[in-house]
């Protein structure tokens, strides 16, 4: 790009250069007419004079410059001129001017020639430019060149289990079809980005040892008519040449949504390109020994035809990993670190709930990093704590300048969460405390659940809904009710929402039951009169029952802090000495073993 720009900007100047000189000497900058001129001859005005044809160049004596030309032949102008005095010259300019003539007869000529190999390089350049474009993009590993296997993907044995006999197929189809089995053609990979799809499909061409295509759906999709068709076309056709081999296709939902919806207009290239798809899945005598594996997250948007019998007629689904496949999946990404003795996979797995595996091995990375920025000799698990609070919570804003005061503030409601969430049933254990400011928190407690939660208990929930009140009833108490900040109001919003849950959705009021109120599709089926007649009635008894569990929790949480005032001192204390606390020393100040003064 800055080639081109230097490139033009040159031919700019040359060119515009040339044309200065050419039009604008300085005779050439005044054009006056003939009779002008004569005048000033007889008032001897002029000193001297440069003849070239029909142009006259004058030259005053007061040294000001024009041109002029004769209308017509002046056999007189000479005797005239020389009467009054006039230097004349005549300047033989046919020289130059011969080659100014090639030049500019010749030059655009050269413009064109220059930009035709200009035109020519870019190409070449860019390899697969204008003269490539039906060739497909897939990325091609060839036999030997994998070296995932199944013990690089980790914490999702169901589906690694359900494309083994891809591998037994892929390493003899010859024998598979003697023995009478109908040959896999298509599978489906569902999952969310980064649990380990593309990981998955590579580890079954490693474990077989066969060639590997990769493409995305989005590389066949242009704006040419026709071209996606044909790129299809292509590696199909030198997917043959390498069978038994897969053909991997990440997203496919960039070409395989469903036809004729109208959704994102100018569709009939995409189409075509669906339908060649299609086409050579069903021309499968052909394709013996290849077989096509597409990876999507929306399933349901696809085109039903590509999931008819023969075509991706077999899905996987590839989870989320949980507790224990995180475990399993850090335990994979650390081999490729140097680790410290005192890491536990087990603590990392509990704090990263939703982490996808691509996310692990990002917070892997991310930690190595840690520790080198820290210059430590292997990566610590402190590390490991500070690169996940990052990837969770944003980094810490240490910078951010706060006074004593605020800093008491902050101090006091987080032990006034951490001494709630310590002694309510049923609820997470504390993890650590800290007042570091990180993304939007001013301080966070961090509470570590012992198992994913699939599903909550109802005292479950009140303890949370306790739990988040604890920093404003910690600062209600310490600093009085008219002094209570407003850094509560995100753990306001979260308790709001659960208690509002509790009645409408989760069935936990006794007043209302077990139904379901205001849910987005049953306003949506009641006819409008209905729904104002419900929520009318009802309306009223949600939110009294809200309140209801909102009082209660509070009333809990406080009579819990009150209690427990000596150790909130002291937790403030330790938070405002240390800044961050873990979960042994929180476990003393619990204990009392542990008092800041
Ligand atoms: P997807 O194709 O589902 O979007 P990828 O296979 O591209 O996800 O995953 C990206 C990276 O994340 C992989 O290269 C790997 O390092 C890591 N990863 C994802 N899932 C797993 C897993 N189950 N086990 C080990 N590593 C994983
Ligand atoms: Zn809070």
């Amino acid at each position: 790009m800055v080639k081109k720009i230097l490139i033009w900007s040159i031919f700019i100047i040359i060119f515009t250069s040339i044309f200065r000189n050419f039009h604008s000497n300085d005779f050439d900058r005044y054009r006056i007419n003939y009779s002008t001129f004569l005048s000033e001859v007889n008032q001897k005005k002029i000193r001297s004079v440069i003849i070239d044809g029909q142009e006259i160049y004058v030259t005053k004596k007061d040294n000001s410059k024009y041109c002029t030309s004769l209308p017509l032949h002046d056999s007189n102008l000479l005797t005239h001129l020389v009467s009054k005095n006039v230097k004349i010259q005549g300047k033989n300019l046919e020289e130059i001017s011969f080659l100014w003539s090639v030049f500019i007869s010749w030059f655009p000529m050269i413009m064109f020639i220059l930009a035709w190999i200009f035109f020519i390089r870019q190409i070449q350049i860019s390899g697969k430019g204008a003269m490539s474009f039906g060739k497909n993009k897939a990325k091609i590993f060839k036999k030997n060149e994998i070296k995932t296997t199944f013990s690089d993907v980790a914490g999702c044995d169901e589906a690694k289990e359900d494309v083994k006999e891809l591998v037994d197929y892929l390493k003899n189809p010859k024998k598979f079809k003697k023995l009478g089995g109908i040959s896999p053609k298509g599978l489906l990979m569902v999952g969310q980005p980064g649990t380990g799809k593309t990981l998955l499909a590579k580890a079954i061409a490693g474990e077989a040892n066969v060639p590997f295509f990769i493409i995305s759906g989005s590389d066949f999709v242009e704006m040419f008519i026709g071209v996606g068709a044909s790129r299809v076309r292509d590696m199909f056709e030198k997917s043959r040449k390498l069978s038994p081999c897969i053909i991997f296709i990440d997203e496919i939902d960039a070409v395989g949504r469903k036809r004729g919806t109208g959704l994102g207009g100018g569709n009939d290239e995409r189409e075509q390109t669906l339908n060649q798809i299609l086409v050579e899945m069903d021309g499968f005598d052909k394709n013996e020994g290849v077989i096509l594996i597409a990876a999507t997250n929306r399933p349901d948007v696809l085109d039903p035809a590509l999931l008819r019998p023969g075509r991706f007629d077999r899905q996987v689904f590839v989870p989320l990993p949980d507790i224990k496949g995180r475990e399993q999946i850090l335990n994979v990404h650390i081999k490729k670190i140097e680790i410290s003795k005192d890491f536990n996979s087990t603590i990392i797995a509990r704090g990263t709930p939703g982490f996808s595996g691509a996310d692990l091995a990002n917070l892997v990375n991310e930690s190595a990093l840690f520790a080198a920025r820290r210059n430590h000799t292997s990566v610590l698990m402190d590390d490991f704590e500070k690169a996940k609070d990052k990837i969770m919570m944003g980094p810490e804003r240490k910078s951010m300048i706060m006074s004593a005061k605020q800093k008491e503030y902050i101090a006091y409601h987080e032990a006034g969460h951490a001494i709630v969430g310590k002694l309510v049933p049923e609820h997470d254990p504390v993890h650590k405390v800290t007042i570091i400011p990180r993304g939007n928190a001013l301080g966070l407690t961090f509470f570590l659940p012992k198992t994913d939660h699939l599903s909550i208990s109802k005292k479950k929930i009140e303890s949370q809904i306790a739990t988040l009140y604890g920093g404003r009833i910690a600062e209600e108490i310490i600093y009085g009710e008219d002094f209570v900040s407003t850094g509560a109001s995100n753990d306001i919003k979260i308790a709001t929402n659960l208690a509002k849950n509790m009645v409408i959705k989760w069935g936990f009021s006794k007043k209302l039951g077990p139904l379901l109120y205001y849910d987005e599709e049953i306003l949506l089926e009641r006819s409008s009169l209905q729904s104002n007649n419900f929520s009318n009635y009802t309306k009223k008894i949600i939110d009294q029952e809200i309140k209801e569990i909102i009082d209660i929790n509070y009333l809990k949480a406080k009579k819990i802090i009150e209690k427990n005032l000596d150790i909130l001192h002291s937790m403030k204390n330790a938070l405002i000495k240390y800044e961050t606390i873990n979960t042994n020393q929180i476990d003393l100040l619990m204990n009392r073993k542990f008092k800041m003064e």
